[in-house]
């Protein structure tokens, strides 16, 4: 890939050449990478125009100062200029503000909202708008990557490698690697083919966990706190914790491990809910569950072996890959990947001084605690925790 125009989150082109990489460029797979929008701010817009009329756009994202185009197209031969509307702009160059551009597929962007939202939400940060947090984002690493000859508009490091992988294909071509690897990262990362119907597949296939009853009684008199509560109340809290506080609370005492069992149920919402596995947020839970009632004999108790064979599945993909029915493997590789540029990126150092935690507010005397966009936070749960705990212990003392 020889243009320096590329999507700076994935690496990926906006176009496929004809008979580059053979491969097949109408195959519905690859055709999100077609589907491009432009993130920059408002007054990036104007100032990087290449044309004189002034013409307003719509403008997707919340935030006023931040711009995101509805979605548009690019032609090879463009190079750095695409087309809004009547008006050309100019790409990934800065104007005097130090502001720029970033022209990004449709998909990235929808992963890389994602991402950031789960970060403010599990690290309790303000956000405004997680496209405006993308924008300032990228033009961080914009500003803080050095510009060396090679590496023009690589501001994520795409060009190296992660693990002995390619962190993108913008890796591939600078060490050679003609060996059809390429095409998993040119799969469509956004819409996964036959994703709940395939998870139900894998589960049938996989052997059952045991059957030992989820719940084992205790007698709960002689414990305080949190352990002193009744499993049925623990299970309504741990409900609204994410898993690796689970994990966590389970850890630290031998009577809790025992009242919050990490269960079937627990693997299969979680997984369906998408705590678990932060990129697989889109299994119908609801599907999986009318699958198994039309199965005869259906076999739906292995679902924490279903979550390691994911995981090692899409992990371990092969690099040759002839297409069909492993769409849906090398999807969720893609998405996988990307995710974790994203991650990455996000949480390097010098981007954290942006992140602005907040506190939580309370809102009446009766500790309703509400967070900001009314998400409840991890430490909203354990406060709610303990004043049931304390609550509970008063009228076993009481009784
Ligand atoms: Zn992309």
């Amino acid at each position: 890939m020889d243009s320096d125009v590329f999507c700076v989150l994935c690496g990926g082109p906006f176009a496929l050449e004809q008979h580059i990489y053979n491969i097949n460029p109408d195959r519905s797979q690859f055709q999100w990478l077609y589907q491009v929008q432009l993130l920059g701010t408002v007054s990036a817009l104007r100032n990087l125009r290449m044309t004189s009329a002034n013409e307003s756009h719509t403008n997707l994202c919340e935030n006023e100062e931040t711009f995101l185009s509805e979605t548009i197209g690019w032609k090879i031969g463009d190079a750095d200029f695409f087309q809004l509307g009547l008006a050309i702009y100019q790409v990934l160059t800065e104007d005097e503000a130090g502001d720029a551009i970033f022209p990004l597929h449709q998909a990235c962007i929808e992963i890389a909202c994602r991402v950031i939202d789960v970060h403010a939400m599990e690290e309790n940060e303000a956000l405004d708008s997680a496209c405006s947090a993308l924008y300032r984002m990228l033009q961080d690493h914009l500003h803080a990557e050095p510009h060396v000859t090679g590496t023009k508009h690589d501001i994520l490091g795409l060009k190296s490698t992660c693990d002995s992988t390619a962190r993108s294909v913008l890796a591939i071509d600078n060490l050679g690697w003609w060996s059809g690897s390429y095409e998993k990262y040119f799969t469509d990362p956004l819409h996964i083919l036959h994703l709940t119907p395939t998870i139900f597949s894998m589960l049938q296939s996989l052997p059952q966990n045991c059957t030992c009853p989820s719940v084992i009684p205790i007698s709960t008199s002689r414990f305080q706190g949190l352990q002193g509560l009744p499993s049925e109340l623990l299970e309504r809290i741990t409900d609204l914790l994410p898993p690796h506080l689970i994990m966590s609370l389970r850890q630290s005492s031998r009577t809790l491990a025992q009242k919050i069992p990490l269960d079937d149920r627990f693997w299969r919402r979680r997984l369906c809910d998408g705590s678990l596995l932060r990129y697989v947020w889109d299994i119908d839970e609801r599907q999986v569950k009318q699958l198994l009632r039309n199965t005869t004999g259906g076999r739906g108790g292995g679902w924490s072996n279903l979550v390691r064979n994911l995981q090692l599945e899409v992990a371990y993909i092969t690099d040759q890959h002839s297409g069909g029915s492993e769409d849906f493997i090398v999807g969720l590789w893609n998405r996988r990947r990307i995710w974790r540029i994203i991650e990455d990126a996000y949480t390097q150092p010098h981007w954290l001084k942006y992140r602005v935690p907040i506190h939580p507010k309370i809102e009446n005397q009766n500790t309703i605690l509400v967070f900001n966009y009314g998400k409840i936070s991890a430490i909203g749960c354990f406060i709610v925790a303990m004043v049931l705990a304390a609550a509970w212990d008063s009228r076993a003392q009481e009784s």
